[in-house]
């Protein structure tokens, strides 16, 4: 197999994440196996069944708020913090199917976007969700151009919107790290070591813990709706695999809050295998809904198409915000 473009990569992420997502979401906190139970041959074909509220090819929330990103970053030119938060609020009050407590908590708080999530997490002190790492595949993308200081200091202040919790931003970042690195053709799990040095040194340990090596999901001390286990069991799926459909049915396989875990798995693994990996009947019906937004549904054509305007990216010169 010739090795993807860089171009190939970055369509990759964004749709190898919205279609992860798709995948899982008929299977969402339900048991181990139950994807494979289903369709035992990879394949086979059929499993974007829909089910569970979801109609066959739906996105959830985890690809809904990624658009709403990519769509800012481009319109704005960059990382403009207010304008993100505002996209989230009104797709927010659309009533989305889907979204999570966190974040469903601090959008209608009407405290202002700088505050909210603090504000929240000061109450609570339960932020540790993975509601900011399953968005991050667009921003990972966009950011790579920036190099590993801008792209994880990026993913940190998006994921801050919404997660006061620092674990939650430290986990974001690494993702954004391991996508860029994934982008520039290198096994992204080789560079685990040198990102970890770049995570906070409060946040390191627990995620050296779950990126390393010999780490397994059932090691995992939390639901994998937390940060940690889901980036974790991300890693693991890319790295007990060989392509693009095993991580996302090993990812699926796991149970729990499957569709992240499969939209963060699939970013990961079609930023290192490329759009050329996705299946054509995976990409054929997925569709993105847009609650808020003249209820737009974007599918695949366009989400290659923002991928694409996403990879001219950004150096990190707009990284600063007004
Ligand atoms: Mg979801």
């Amino acid at each position: 197999m010739t090795s993807p473009t860089p171009t190939a990569r970055a369509v990759g992420a964004v749709v190898g994440s919205a279609v992860g997502d798709a995948l899982g979401a008929p299977f969402e906190f339900g048991p181990e196996g139950a994807f494979s139970a289903r369709f035992p041959e990879a394949g086979w074909g059929g499993e974007m069944c829909g089910g569970g509220g979801w109609d066959p090819g739906e996105a959830t929330d985890d690809t809904q708020m990624a658009v709403l990103i990519a769509e800012s970053l481009l319109e704005c030119g960059g990382l403009d913090l207010p304008d993100v938060f505002r996209r989230f609020q009104r797709w927010a009050a659309a009533g989305p199917k889907d979204i999570g407590l966190q974040t469903e908590a601090v959008l209608s708080s009407g405290d202002p976007w700088d505050l909210a999530a603090a504000l929240h997490f000061q109450s609570n002190q339960r932020a540790a969700g993975n509601g900011a790492l399953m968005r991050a595949a667009p921003s990972a993308v966009y950011f790579a151009l920036g190099g590993r200081e801008t792209t994880m200091d990026a993913a940190r202040r998006l994921a801050a919107l919404t997660h006061g919790d620092r674990a939650a931003w430290e986990g974001t970042a690494v993702f954004h790290e391991l996508v860029r690195v994934a982008l520039a053709g290198d096994d992204p799990l080789t560079a685990v070591e040198a990102t970890l040095r770049a995570v906070h040194p409060d946040h390191r340990e627990r995620y050296a813990t779950v990126l390393a090596p010999d780490w397994h999901p059932d090691l995992a001390t939390e639901f994998n709706g937390a940060v940690w286990p889901c980036l974790g069991s991300a890693a693991w799926a890319l790295r007990t695999t060989d392509g693009f459909e095993a991580a996302i049915r090993a990812a699926i396989d796991l149970g729990g809050d499957t569709d992240t875990v499969a939209a963060v798995t699939g970013g990961l693994a079609g930023a290192v295998y490329g759009i050329g990996s996705v299946p054509d009947r995976w990409a054929e019906p997925l569709h993105v809904p847009l609650p808020g937004f003249t209820d737009r549904v974007l599918r695949t054509p366009d989400l290659v198409e923002l991928a694409g305007r996403l990879t001219a990216g950004t150096d990190g010169s707009r990284l600063t915000t007004p």
